[in-house]
């Protein structure tokens, strides 16, 4: 579903992503872990296209991401074509990025409705589905200031689903919440995974990621230092490095 060749990534003279590869099969969960400023969230941004690779290749689901391929060279995309490209990938920061102004029903119908013009009465049934299935169907009418975190959170992660994406990228979504909080997202992101998305989670849960996870990466410096099935790499790391950064976090 995703494949990263040899990607680089450089803002000005910083190079912060240095030849990073990862392949990630339909269906799997792959967690990626780092230190900050390793080039994880740049990692993520580069996959949908929000930030532009300076070498390498992204393809998501056998499509090369922001660029067409013609006679060995690399045409940019336009605009329209990238935007299409994003909708089949859906994004949680770690912010709660909602519309404030929009009641919580209303964000997660916004883009079905407005980016793919799809039926009205479709998209609200959906997003009443996806806001029962992260609990929040008696909140539908509330507007996010009135939310908790954890609840906002879940909000999002239905807003995201509401485009039907094929892929779903995490960037730290429970590392804002109160830790009694954290729970009830990372219990959505198991139903989703077991429901057979495949998903990027950058996370500090170490717990999740040996639960969640089929495969886990380990960031520093921008490269991977060291990746495997998340049990192997928690409980054996093999790089200094890993160890360094787990006897930290665990
Ligand atoms: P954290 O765990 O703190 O979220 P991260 O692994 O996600 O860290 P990134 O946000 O990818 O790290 O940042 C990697 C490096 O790239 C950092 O040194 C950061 O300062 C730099 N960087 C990120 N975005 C930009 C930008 N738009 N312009 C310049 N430098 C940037
Ligand atoms: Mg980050």
């Amino acid at each position: 579903m995703v494949r990263a060749d040899n990607v680089h990534k450089s803002f000005g003279s910083l190079e912060v992503l240095k030849g990073i590869d990862l392949v990630v099969k339909p269906g799997e969960v792959c967690c990626v872990l780092g230190p900050s400023g390793s080039g994880k969230s740049t990692f993520l941004r580069c996959i949908n296209h929000l930030e532009k690779i300076n070498a390498g290749r992204i393809f998501v689901d056998g499509e090369l991401i922001g660029y067409r391929e013609r006679g060995g060279k690399l045409h940019e995309l336009r605009d329209r074509e990238v935007a299409e490209q994003r909708r089949a990938i859906g994004m949680v920061f770690q912010r709660f990025n909602l519309f404030p102004h929009m009641t919580v029903m209303q964000n997660v119908m916004e883009a079905p409705l407005r980016v793919k013009r799809e039926n009205r009465g479709e998209v609200r049934e959906r997003a009443a589905a996806l806001l029962e299935r992260v609990g929040l169907s008696a909140k539908k009418d509330n507007y996010p200031g009135q939310l908790s975190g954890g609840q906002q959170q879940r909000v999002a992660i239905a807003r995201a689903l509401a485009m039907r994406p094929k892929l779903m990228l995490f960037d730290e979504p429970t590392s804002a919440l109160d830790p009694e909080l954290v729970g009830e997202v990372l219990d959505v992101m198991k139903d989703l995974a077991r429901d057979g998305m495949t998903m990027i989670v950058v996370t500090h849960e170490i717990g999740f990621a040996r639960e969640v996870g089929d495969s886990l990466i380990f960031m520093d410096g921008g490269v991977v230092v060291e990746q495997g099935p998340p049990r192997e790499v928690i409980g054996n790391p093999q790089q200094e490095r890993t160890k360094a950064f787990l006897s930290k976090v665990l």
